[in-house]
This record gives C-alpha cells, structure tokens and sequence, in this order.
C-alpha cells in the first residue's frame, strides 16, 4: 500500500502504515500558519474486499476540532463520483474504515475543485457570450485570479460581484461558481436575460489559488486569512484581496456574494451585515428579501441555524462582507455552504456536495435577478 499527498491540494503525513487496518496519518498546517482541517489523499496498492483503517491522528487539534462530530469522510475511485465514507471522531482522531472495491482510493475533507478543471472553467467562462477576462491578479506564488465580466448590455448599470474561495479549503465555493458560469451558458433563459439587462456580473471564481493547491484549509502562502485582510491589504502579503479590492474601486459594487464553507454547521445559511455602522432599514430589507427569495424559489436554504448576529456597529470589518458592504453601501452576504450536508434535506451517501453547491450558484442567480432593480 503506498499513501501520497504530493499533487494538487494534497494534505497528508503518514506516520504510521505499518497495520493496514490502523494507518495512522496527520494533517499538515497551512505553510506559515498553525490552522489545519482539510486532507486528500491517495491510497494505491490496495486488496479489494480487504477491510482498511485510517486514522487522523490529530483532527483534535485542527482548527475546528467540533466540526468532526457528525461529519464524513469523502472518497472516490475516480475523482468524480465522490461518496461518504463512515468516520467516527474518537479520542481526538477521526478514523474511518473501508472495504475498497479497487486498488485505488482517493480521500479529502471534501470533493476537491482542482486546478485543472479550474483552469477549464475559466476557458468556458471566457467563451460565454458577452463574457471577457477582465484583469488577472497574482497570488504570492504568481498563480492567476481571474476577474472574469459578463456583459450583455451596455447601459446595464449595476455591478454584480461574486467572488469565491477565499479559504482555500472551502472546495465547495468554486463548485458553487461553477454552477453560476453553466447557468450562464445556457441560451434561453428569461430570469438570467432580465439580470444581464440591468447589471454586468464580476466573477472571481478562486480567491487563494495557492492555498488551495498547496492543501491548506484557511491562508494563503504567507499564511494570511484573506478574510481577515480587507482593511489591511498589501501587495507583499495579501495581493489576493490587494487585487480585487482596486478592481472594486475603479468598478463599483451594487451586490457583493463572499462563497465559502463552514466547517462545523449542517445548513445552508448567509451571514450579513448587520453589524456595519451604515446599516440601514434599506440594507436590512435587502437582506430580509435575498433570505425569503432563496426559500421561496426552493433553493437549499434556511434561517434557523447560522452564526449569531452582529450587534450594530460591532462588526469586524475586517471581512470581506462587511468591508464592501460598508464601504459600497450595498447588499453584502457571505454564503455559507457546509462540509456535513445540509440536515434540511440530507443525502447520507454524498452529504453536501459539488453537485449541490452548483445548484446553490445556479439558484442564487435567479434570486439575483428578482432583486436587480431594488439594489440601489
Ligand atoms: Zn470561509
């Protein structure tokens, strides 16, 4: 049996595959950081039928060490089709079992977005009608940001922005910008003609190309939280956001969608702005109407379960959300999608999913476009 971690988001160390039925690996912290939670590996040379045990020897001491009650293992035997594998969070280690039917296994904290199939998005992308790329950013290491523009017409007034990834392990936030660009090529589309009409979209489809290839879960190579660097960006430690920031400020935002996932929490949900000191009863009706429009239109979606509000003029500004919603007065939201499964309408055999973050992207489009003209 050979365990490797050495390839595009890779995380793991093994130390210990003497006993196939207890292999005893670690997760790896972000470089320059102590935060660790996502892992993908491979396992080759395997004996299908053959019953196999791995050990995350220490989930306990992640980031996020109540985010592994309750949550599954992924793994695939052809990195598309992704299945939940059974773990169970005991003594500080997330352990999992599997009778594999082939020699080889992939596993991760959740189904990986690759570089690859990036690099093939951002070529769709460009090839939708009315699309351009933009401008593109560097990360420290020199990889691309995209800043792709849809634009359908030219007195379209409102500026759409939707950006993702900006914690490179939340893998579920470019599935969800995938789904945004296959909706966008679709041709005869009533609710995406009536949002082209009014607004140009601004998509950044991975926000920290490096965190995301190097396996990192929360920074980037110099292990900045870019959601943490909205008030502090720089080109030597967070150009990531530096970029985005600068194209916001030549450009304009009318409505702003930070993607990301949550670790620990089953559900779909959005966090706001409601701490901004500009918070207005305005901003508060958007809100109200984004939330019940995602219920109504019967997207995975709901209210009840989230993080606790902001008091007014509490927020911490240095998040995305908040920073451009405070600074362009505009509808703000980080959207939230979990790592365990959405417990409204869960699906024990894939959990949440890239799938189902697609569907998210393609639904909150069409919520998008019921509120363009209401945004200013
Ligand atoms: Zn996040």
């Amino acid at each position: 049996m050979q365990i490797s971690a050495n390839f595009d988001s890779g995380n793991v160390e093994v130390i210990d595959a003497s006993n196939p039925q207890q292999v005893v690996l670690a997760i790896r912290p972000d470089t320059h950081s102590g935060h660790f939670q996502w892992f993908h590996f491979k396992v080759d040379g395997l004996t299908p039928g053959r019953q196999y045990g791995f050990s995350l020897s220490n989930a306990g001491q992640s980031s996020y060490p109540n985010a592994w009650t309750g949550y599954h293992a992924v793994a695939s035997y052809d990195q598309r089709n992704w299945f939940r594998v059974p773990s169970r969070f005991e003594q500080g280690a997330l352990n999992f079992d599997v009778e594999p039917q082939q020699a080889t296994i992939w596993f991760a904290y959740f189904e990986p977005y690759s570089r690859a199939r990036h690099a093939q998005l951002i070529d769709q992308a460009q090839r939708l009608a009315g699309a351009e790329l933009l401008a593109t950013g560097r990360s420290l290491e020199g990889r691309a940001i995209e800043l792709l523009r849809i634009s359908r017409n030219p007195q379209a007034s409102r500026k759409i922005w939707l950006i993702a990834q900006q914690h490179p392990g939340e893998h579920m936030a470019e599935w969800f910008m995938e789904g945004v660009i296959e909706r966008l090529q679709q041709g005869d589309d009533a609710e995406l003609n009536a949002l082209l009409a009014q607004a140009d979209l601004y998509l950044v489809p991975n926000m920290n190309p490096d965190g995301a290839f190097r396996g990192h879960l929360r920074t980037n190579f110099a292990g900045c939280d870019l959601n943490r660097a909205w008030q502090s960006a720089s080109e030597a430690e967070s150009p990531e956001v530096y970029f985005v920031q600068q194209q916001m400020r030549v450009i304009g935002v009318d409505l702003f969608l930070d993607i990301h996932g949550d670790e620990e929490i089953a559900h779909v949900f959005t966090a706001g702005c409601e701490g901004n000191p500009n918070f207005s009863p305005r901003l508060a009706r958007l809100e109200q109407q984004f939330r019940q429009l995602l219920i109504d239109n019967g997207a995975e979606f709901q209210t009840t379960f989230g993080y606790t509000p902001d008091q007014f003029g509490q927020a911490n500004t240095t998040l995305a959300c908040n920073a451009v919603g405070l600074e362009f007065d505009c509808l703000a939201f980080t959207i939230e999608m979990p790592f365990k499964d959405h417990d409204d309408r869960p699906n024990p055999h894939t959990g949440w999913s890239g799938e189902r973050s697609k569907q998210l992207g393609k639904d909150v489009l069409g919520v998008a476009a019921a509120m363009v003209g209401q945004l200013r």
